[in-house]
């Protein structure tokens, strides 16, 4: 296994759209990453440069001690050590599970009788033991990422990288080849770069977590650390469903920008800074009651949309014409009805420039 870095790498597509904004990362060796952001943020084009398939215009890439790309060597993809497995995976049609799986040992030059050995072993792996015969159009779309899977792993790269890899399967198989994948990646020892839209996905599998926007790094953290200490409105919002509000602050609290919204100065955590900022609202703080009749209150929004969840109701509302989103454990309004609004508490960040 070995370690992943990325110094100030910078990638401009031809066409001149820019794919990554000096990044800065380093994955230590043996750790899950997931790469997780909106799309068109940069995922792919990241991981691509990792893979050698895209070449940095700036920066450079290093896998274990080995320089891979800077601004005069690129090593080609199937010099890095690398395995790889993609959303729609081209498993060759054409041969059995075990040719396949076996590919990358033929390609090698292993002895056959070790490479069958070694196949056998990986299929075990990744819980399709005695399928080595079969027509892979005889297999289920999970299965057929765990051939994909099995190819990755079966020439022990130094680094897996997935990009999008269980997001076209169905639930509840989704979830149960997480739960293989981090348990086989763990065992293995394996450093992953697992690329994912999926915030779920990313928070339950990654050791950590880089959120990306537009090409950048917008916070590298633990999963619990994204979810307690997002650093910017942004990731608040992608990660939480936090509710982004522009504002000001001075010494006795916030106040919205053309909005009724008011917090005190005690329901404010973050940047301390006087003037303009903007706070993130997560939907936990968010309370709401059915309104009181004589109700004219600067605090009544009317609910648009409201959904049953099993620890929580999501709850969204329009408050004074700010969209909000509530998690509430013990409500669940009807969709158009009027109810209060309480803001416990925000983070308040400096102004986005
Ligand atoms: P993600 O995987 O997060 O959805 P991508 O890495 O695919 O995002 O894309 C990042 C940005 O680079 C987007 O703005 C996208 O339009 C652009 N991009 C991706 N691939 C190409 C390409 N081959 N040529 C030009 N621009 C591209
Ligand atoms: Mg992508």
């Amino acid at each position: 296994m070995a370690s992943v870095s990325l110094d100030s790498v910078s990638l401009r597509y031809p066409s001149g759209a820019m794919g990554l904004a000096d990044i800065d990362l380093r994955v230590g060796d043996g750790e899950f990453v997931a790469l997780l952001g909106p799309s068109g943020s940069g995922k792919t084009t990241l991981l691509r440069t990792v893979a050698g398939f895209l070449a940095p215009t700036a920066g450079v890439v290093r896998i274990g001690p080995d320089v891979v790309a800077d601004g005069k060597t690129v090593v080609p993809p199937e010099s890095r050590g690398l395995g790889m497995v993609f959303q729609q995976h081209a498993v060759w049609p054409h041969w059995n599970v075990g040719r396949n799986v076996e590919y990358p040992l033929r390609r090698a030059g292993m002895p056959r009788a070790q490479r069958a050995a070694r196949v056998a072993e990986v299929l075990d792996l990744v819980g399709l033991d005695g399928y080595a015969r079969r027509d892979p159009a005889t297999l289920s779309g999970g299965q057929r990422q765990r051939v994909a899977l099995a190819r990755a792993i079966v020439g022990e790269p130094r680094v897996l990288l997935l990009d999008e890899a269980l997001s076209a399967l169905d639930e509840p198989l989704r979830d149960r080849l997480r739960i293989e994948l981090q348990a086989l990646t763990r065992r293995m020892g394996l450093t992953v770069l697992h690329v994912t839209h999926d915030r779920d996905e990313a928070l339950a599998l990654a050791d950590r977590v880089v959120v990306l926007d537009g090409g950048r790094i917008q916070q590298v953290a633990t999963p619990a650390e994204l979810v307690e200490r997002p650093a910017t409105a942004l990731v608040a919002r992608f990660v939480s469903d936090a509710t982004r509000v522009i504002g000001s602050r001075d010494a006795s609290g916030f106040a919205a920008d053309g909005h009724p919204l008011r917090l005190p100065a005690s329901g404010l955590q973050g940047a301390r800074e006087h003037g303009a900022c903007e706070i993130a609202i997560l939907p936990g703080d968010v309370e709401i009651e059915p309104t009181r009749a004589e109700s004219g209150s600067a605090a009544t929004a009317t609910v648009v949309s409201s959904l049953f969840g099993r620890d929580g109701n999501d709850v969204l509302l329009d408050w004074a014409g700010m969209t909000v989103r509530c998690h509430s454990r013990t409500q669940r309004p009807a969709v158009g009805a009027r109810v209060d609004v309480a803001v416990r508490r925000a983070v308040a960040y400096a102004a986005a420039r």
